[in-house]
């Protein structure tokens, strides 16, 4: 029997299956899997159709994959696609979707040269990620816990944001203190930029130390049964005990123009507008061109996800889409604030989850 969770992500995704009248697909994104079953190895795939689910694994995995993922069929693999051809012939299928950007050109000729000629397979793209867009209650659940430990992890940081210190140190602080705090790892590697480091978005931490009066972006995120969260403050490093007048005033800009777009975000908005909103907000105060990236980015099994809030996006936000609202303002010569929380739409607005205060 499949765990409730899985039954009804998987349900959702048989619906989408039979409205775009496909009998079956393949899922090779291991983070697709991972949503659909439960399975956490590192090599393997599902084949759902309209009755049956299956996992297939190698040798290594087999017993894991039964405890996973019960109530999928687990079919031992070997070198090549002769156990799927043999399921696929025994089932008889004619067609089998695929998932496009997650198979490698070489496996595609591979599994098409195995598969029988009259076995159709057709491209379908990003059906599982449109499901995961929109959390269900155990996501939301994981998701906040992730965004807990880096909020907690953030502020006991925030004194070691001092001149003398380089980035590194405070990089290597906050990783280590996200394990000890109980993160199964990073969400991704941190970033702590300084001063003209800090000008470059995804600048990762190295040896440079932080001056007196510097900005200081530190962008980070824990991992926690498989989600992830994503936090960005921006500090002044100071002893003297007063920001620069240069960080007052971008700080303020890039502040504002969150708090407009945390407050306009309503379900059904389309994305792209809510980047708008932002990017107005700093367009009119003159830096429009220094705000060179989108909004923000869904997050949750992976760190970018639908929906993605930027300029191009034809997504939506939705009553359970988990985002960031991630504005920020670069300055080549001097540096850059970013200010980043992620929130979780809900019925009336967003619920912004990050706590640290900005
Ligand atoms: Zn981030
Ligand atoms: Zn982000």
């Amino acid at each position: 029997m499949i765990q409730s969770v899985y039954r009804n992500r998987i349900l959702r995704l048989k619906k989408r299956l039979s409205s775009e009248s496909f009998e079956s697909v393949l899922i090779s994104s291991k983070a697709n899997c991972r949503y659909l079953s439960g399975f956490t190895g590192s090599n393997g795939y599902l084949l759902i159709t309209e009755k049956e689910d299956l996992l297939f694994t190698d040798f290594r995995y087999v017993e894991q994959a039964k405890k996973e993922c019960l109530g999928f069929e687990t079919v031992r693999i070997a070198e090549g696609y002769s156990a799927l051809t043999s399921c696929v012939s025994d089932m008889k299928l004619g067609v089998i979707g695929f998932e496009p950007s997650h198979i490698s050109f070489l496996e595609y000729q591979r599994l098409r040269s195995e598969l029988p000629n009259k076995v159709k397979l057709l491209p379908i793209q990003g059906i599982v990620e449109d499901i995961r867009a929109i959390k269900d209650q155990e996501e939301v659940v994981f998701i906040k816990e992730a965004v807990s430990l880096a909020d907690k992890v953030l502020q006991e940081a925030v004194p070691l944001v001092r001149p003398g210190v380089s980035e590194n140190f405070i990089a290597n602080h906050i990783e280590g203190s996200l394990r000890d705090m109980g993160a199964e790892g990073l969400a991704f590697d941190t970033i702590v930029g300084t001063g003209v480091n800090a000008a470059l978005p995804h600048h990762r931490a190295d040896e440079t130390i932080i001056k007196e009066g510097d900005p200081v972006v530190i962008d980070m995120g824990a991992l926690y049964k498989g989600y992830r969260s994503d936090l960005t403050r921006t500090f002044c490093a100071t002893t003297l005990g007063r920001n620069t007048s240069k960080f007052e005033e971008i700080y303020g800009i890039v502040l504002y123009a969150q708090l407009a777009a945390a407050r306009a975000a309503k379900p059904g908005m389309m994305s792209a507008a809510l980047d708008g909103i932002a990017r107005a907000a700093i367009e009119k105060e003159g830096y429009g061109d220094n705000f060179g990236h989108g909004l923000g980015h869904g997050v949750g099994l992976e760190i970018h996800e639908k929906p993605m809030v930027v300029p191009a996006s034809a997504d939506t936000i939705e009553v359970g889409s988990v985002f960031t609202i991630e504005p920020g303002i670069y300055l080549p010569e001097w540096g850059g604030v970013r200010i980043e929380d992620i929130v979780l739409m809900k019925e009336g607005g967003p619920e912004v989850l990050t706590r640290s205060p900005k």
